[in-house]
């Protein structure tokens, strides 16, 4: 690709090297692999769009890896298994409808509200979350979630194909419970608990 270089003042032949880069994400230094644009000529890094967004996203990859977030399509997922709509995830999850649209598209959330989205993708957690913040949904959707959760419910008594999801979600809750010294149980109740106040 041919672009204009600032140092040489002349269009120049570039070419996308690699290299390991460090960026700060919430405080914390990420290390993530990054394409850059170069002057074929004299080497000098040039700006490239779509190159940067790509490298920003797997920076935040690595970061949500590292630290047990969940994916923007793991978010959506979550949602869409219950078929809610953003407006109503957000009201139930007690946050505002462009904050959720923004974790489907990239943001990276809070840890503590990844680990609650977790929990929702078992339908009795589901449930817990909207005895306790009932009040948050019209008495249609509410009709609407509450079918949804029964439906997957007794999906879940066949085991279905989100077994190994469901095996290492428990894997998850189990060493996160066993580190506060708390059964799964406590532990998920206290989190619901922490995130409906
Ligand atoms: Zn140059």
């Amino acid at each position: 690709m041919v672009k204009f270089c600032y140092n040489c003042d002349k269009e120049q032949k570039t070419e996308v090297i690699t290299k390991e880069e460090i960026s700060v994400i919430r405080g914390k230094d990420i290390v993530s692999t990054s394409n850059i644009r170069i002057c074929s000529v004299c080497k000098e890094e040039l700006f490239d769009e779509s190159l940067d967004e790509a490298n920003i996203n797997r920076a935040y990859d690595v970061y949500r890896q590292k630290y047990g977030i969940l994916s923007a399509d793991k978010i959506r997922g979550v949602r869409e298994q219950y078929g809610l709509s953003q407006r109503v995830f957000a009201n139930l999850l007690n946050i505002g409808e462009a904050s959720i649209a923004r974790y489907e598209t990239g943001s990276v959330p809070e840890k503590s509200l990844s680990n609650m989205i977790m929990l929702l993708k078992e339908p009795r957690n589901m449930k817990m979350l909207l005895e306790k913040n009932e009040e948050a949904l019209n008495y249609k959707e509410k009709y609407k979630l509450i079918q949804k959760i029964n439906e997957l419910s007794s999906q879940n008594e066949c085991a279905t194909s989100d077994e190994i999801d469901s095996y290492q979600l428990y894997h998850f809750l189990k060493n996160n419970a066993k580190r506060e010294g708390k059964s799964i149980q406590s532990y998920v109740e206290e989190i619901i608990k922490k995130e409906v106040v």
